[in-house]
C-alpha cells in the first residue's frame, strides 16, 4: 500500500495527523551542510564577505526551532543589511540555499529508534505522518532522503515548511490545510483536535499552541526536559516518545490526556 493510500485509510478512520519536526527530533546534529548552504547563499546573494556574517547572532542552539528564513534574516540584520534588502532578496536566498544544499550520508544522524517508530506508525491505519519544520521544503526532503527516512513522508500530502512562512507559528495550520485538501472528501483542514506536533524546542510547542493542536516534546535536541515542560508531554528519548505517543493515540476519544505536562 502506498503512503497516500495508507493516509486515505487513516482519514476514513478519523485518524491522527502527526506533524514531525526534523532537526533535534528525527535527526541529531545533522545541520552542518544545511547551515553551510544558508551561509553560502547569503554571502552570494547579498555580496557579503564571511567576516560580516561571523558577527552574527541567532545561529547554533539559539536558532533551534527557527525557520530557515528567520535565521537568514537574523544573520543579515546582524551584518547590517536593512529589512527592505532582506525582503527583496529572500526568495533568491531560499532558491540558492536549496540549490547549494548537498548533504552527505546522514544515516548516522538518525535519532536512535526513530526509523522503527516511523515504520510502526506507518502500519497504523489511524495515523497520517507529515512534517512541520523550519527547513525550506527542498532542504527537508533532501535531508530526510540522505538519512534514509524520506520514504515515510509522501510529498503529495504537503506539510508546513520554512519555505511557506518565516514564522513557525503559522506552519501547523498550513500543514493541516494541505493534508485536509489532499485527503478529506470535503477538503477542509485536518481537525486541530486530531493533530499532534512532535518537536524538540519551545518554538515547536509555541507553534502547536498557536494553532490549537497537541504537542509532544522530545529532549533530544538542545533543550532539556525541564525546558520543554509546556508541552502536553515530554519524552527524554525516542523510546519514551513512543510510549507517550502511543498512549495519546490510543486514549479513549472522550478522555483525551490533556492538562498538566507529564514526563514519562
Ligand atoms: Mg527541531
Amino acid at each position: 500500500m502506498t503512503v497516500l493510500a495508507d493516509a486515505r485509510a487513516a482519514r476514513a478512520a478519523g485518524g491522527w495527523l502527526l506533524l514531525w519536526d526534523i532537526d533535534g527530533t528525527l535527526l541529531l546534529r545533522a545541520s552542518r551542510a544545511h547551515a553551510e548552504a544558508v551561509w553560502a547563499a547569503l554571502l552570494e546573494v547579498h555580496g557579503l564577505d564571511r567576516d560580516a556574517l561571523e558577527t552574527r547572532t541567532g545561529a547554533g542552539p539559539k536558532g533551534a526551532g527557527m525557520t530557515d528564513g528567520q535565521i537568514a534574516r537574523l544573520l543579515l540584520e546582524a551584518a547590517g543589511v536593512d529589512a527592505a534588502e532582506i525582503d527583496a532578496h529572500a526568495s533568491r536566498v531560499r532558491a540558492r540555499t536549496c540549490e547549494l544544499y548537498a548533504p552527505d550520508d546522514l544515516t548516522a544522524h538518525l535519532n536512535p529508534g526513530v526509523d522503527a517508530l516511523l515504520a510502526e506508525l506507518h502500519e497504523r491505519e489511524d495515523v497520517v505522518q507529515t512534517l512541520v519544520t523550519g527547513n525550506f521544503e527542498p532542504v527537508a526532503r533532501r535531508k530526510l532522503e540522505a538519512a534514509g527516512i524520506g520514504r515515510w513522508f509522501d510529498a503529495t500530502l504537503g506539510g508546513g515548511f520554512g519555505s511557506d512562512h518565516e514564522v513557525r507559528d503559522h506552519l501547523p495550520a498550513i500543514a493541516r490545510t494541505r493534508v485536509g485538501a489532499a485527503l478529506r472528501d470535503d477538503g477542509a483542514p485536518w481537525p486541530a483536535e486530531r493533530t499532534i506536533v512532535i518537536g524538540d524546542t519551545p518554538r515547536d510547542i509555541a507553534c502547536a499552541r498557536h494553532d490549537g493542536v497537541g504537542v509532544i516534546a522530545v529532549a533530544t535536541g538542545p533543550h532539556a526536559v525541564d525546558e520543554l515542560a509546556d508541552a502536553d508531554a515530554v519524552a527524554e528519548d525516542v523510546a519514551t516518545l513512543r510510549d507517550v505517543l502511543l498512549a495519546r493515540l490510543d486514549a479513549p476519544a472522550d478522555r483525551p490526556p490533556t492538562g498538566s505536562p507529564s514526563t514519562a
